[in-house]
């Protein structure tokens, strides 16, 4: 794999950019590999990436149907944080934060990631209770948050309204090195070093059955013919369900369109995240000067990718009550995407009733943070049976009643 770098960039501008390679190689599947990967999102990409880095386990596919990066991870808000209140999530997210921190380098591929601080706001007596105790959690847990006053509320968002027309800013939990990254640069980036490392990613190649002897996998059909495996592992968001009932067994997952939208791009006004939870809408300004906003999911489930005029309604009638200079903006795009939510709101890295299966899903509305972590801990899990990171996240965990509670956190979890 040829470096980037300035040097690089340089040498290419004096020859006409005549000599830079294919990111990733256009792959064919083999007959077999010791791993295939289901769904080449930033999930599964990171698996691979971690079980060639991690685990020196190279011979590995990640097959997917449509393009890589084209379901939520290249849909998604892109919002980075840690503030989660269980000690698991904490525990899962802060090593995938830390993870960001350093990821540029650790690919060669700039994924953009700016720690520009995320601020969640506090719009009610409730929520100021609430993230004083994350806050307190957060500490005893080792992630760098705290609650701030109105007063700092105002001085590092200057285009706020504190007093607002039905709920006042309270306070926030506010997380400085959260932030945001360049989610496609982000799946870009595991590819380039998946392929480097020689594993195939395979695109346009839908996965249409599992392949049994009793209970273990053999492999996959696919669009592109049948391939054996010696494990299998099941990444795919919103489909979860879908490649569940393939194998087999049945998810506790429900898939919903989740919503977003930009604006057309203005000079800086923003430089942090902020969410508004209760009235729910949450904002970041991209590089390019668009306000990303994220709006809900849809109430009811389905598997549509696509936005809906009253859910911009909704979002942006409740942002403009704490933005009210957001009223006077052009919308230019929405798109929605489909995500997998748990009953308790929290994932499932976990092994199936199949012995050589494995399910990685339930990430949500806040998986594009989890990814590097995630591909970490589901990596370690695929190689040796349990990891420390992810053993809490057990598909057990709904048969024993030991939930891993974000409901709150998740509301609006991006
Ligand atoms: C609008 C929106 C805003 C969001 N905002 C944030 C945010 O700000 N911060 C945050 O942390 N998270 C956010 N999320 C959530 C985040 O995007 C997801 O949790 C995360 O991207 C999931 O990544 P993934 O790799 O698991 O899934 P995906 O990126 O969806 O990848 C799964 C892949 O599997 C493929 N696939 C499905 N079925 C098959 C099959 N049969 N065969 C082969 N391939 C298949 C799909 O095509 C897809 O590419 C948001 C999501 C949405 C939709």
């Amino acid at each position: 794999m040829k470096r980037y770098s300035a040097f690089a960039v340089a040498r290419e501008a004096l020859t006409g950019h005549r000599g830079w390679e294919r990111a990733w190689r256009r792959a064919q599947p083999k007959a077999r590999y010791d791993v295939i990967i289901v769904g080449a999102g930033g999930h599964g990409l990171a698996t691979a990436y971690y079980l060639g880095k991690r685990f020196g386990i190279t011979n590995v596919a990640v097959l997917e149907k449509g393009w890589l990066g084209g379901g939520n991870t290249g849909r998604n808000t892109t919002i980075i944080r840690s503030n989660y209140l269980q000690d698991p999530s904490a525990a899962i997210y802060e090593k995938s934060r830390a993870l960001y921190e350093t990821l540029s380098q650790d690919l060669n591929y700039n994924v953009m990631f700016s720690p520009r601080g995320v601020m969640m706001l506090a719009q009610t007596e409730h929520e100021v209770r609430g993230y004083r105790r994350t806050a307190h959690a957060n500490a005893l847990q080792g992630v760098e948050t705290r609650f701030i006053t109105p007063a700092e509320v105002k001085k590092i968002v200057p285009i706020i309204r504190l007093e607002g027309p039905r709920y006042p800013v309270l306070g926030a939990l506010w997380q400085a090195r959260g932030g945001t990254a360049r989610h496609d640069a982000v799946a870009w980036g595991y590819a380039r070093a998946c392929s480097a490392m020689g594993m195939d990613i395979i695109q346009q190649c839908e996965v249409t059955g599992i392949r049994r002897d009793g209970d273990r996998v053999t492999g996959v059909d696919t669009t592109k013919g049948a391939i054996a495996c010696d494990k299998l592992g099941l990444v795919v968001a919103g489909h979860s369900g879908v490649l569940a009932q393939m194998a087999g067994f049945r998810l506790p997952i429900e898939s919903v369109a989740l919503q977003a939208l930009v604006s057309e791009p203005i000079k800086p006004i923003m430089d942090c995240v902020v969410m508004a939870n209760t009235v729910h809408g949450y904002m970041s300004q991209s590089d390019k000067g668009e306000m990303v906003i994220g709006g809900g999911a849809d109430g009811y489930n389905n598997y549509t990718q696509r936005g809906s005029f009253h859910h911009v309604e909704e979002t942006v009638r409740a942002l403009i009550e704490t933005f009210p200079m957001l009223s006077r903006l052009k919308m230019l795009r929405w798109w929605g995407g489909i995500v997998d939510m748990t009953g308790d709101r929290s994932p499932i890295l976990s092994k199936t009733p199949l012995q050589n299966c494995f399910v990685n899903c339930g990430w949500g509305t806040g998986g594009f943070k989890a990814i590097p972590g995630s591909g970490w801990g589901f990596a370690e899990l695929m190689a040796k049976g349990h990891a420390p990171l992810t053993d809490s996240f057990s598909l057990d965990r709904f048969r024993e009643g030991r939930f891993i509670d974000e409901s709150v956190a998740a509301g609006v979890a991006h």
